[in-house]
């Protein structure tokens, strides 16, 4: 990978935690509002559940973004996390906040699935 391709990467990578982080602070706010609402309790209890699973994704994502921009800094960004093997460019075009090759993220994935605890952060 060039460096004006990793260039390209970060400021996609810039954006991305940018627009997260933004996102994020406006449903926070939702979120509490939604909360504090007993009357329409039931109604919006699944509303609110939703709201919480996409937080969740949102927070995990922008710690993925920001880890991305970390092993950027510390030069080893596109090195796979658990085999130390080149990630494709391909993938890091597709999924630029990845920390894994595609064979340790299905792997990851299926223990995931199988209910296994995973460290996200690794
Ligand atoms: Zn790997």
């Amino acid at each position: 990978m060039t460096r004006a391709q990793l260039n390209a990467l970060r400021k996609n990578l810039e954006a991305d935690a940018a627009a997260l982080e933004r996102e994020l602070r406006s449903r926070d706010g939702i979120v509490i509002e939604r909360a504090a609402d007993t009357l329409d309790e039931v109604q919006n209890a699944t509303a609110r559940e939703l709201e919480i699973q996409t937080l969740d994704v949102e927070t995990g994502r922008l710690r993925e973004v920001r880890a991305a921009l970390r092993r950027m800094a510390e030069g080893t960004y596109g090195i796979c996390v658990e085999c130390e093997e080149e990630i494709s460019e391909k993938r890091l075009n597709a999924v630029p906040w990845t920390a894994r090759c595609i064979a340790c993220q299905s792997r990851a994935d299926a223990h995931r699935a199988a209910g296994d605890s995973y460290d996200e952060a690794a």
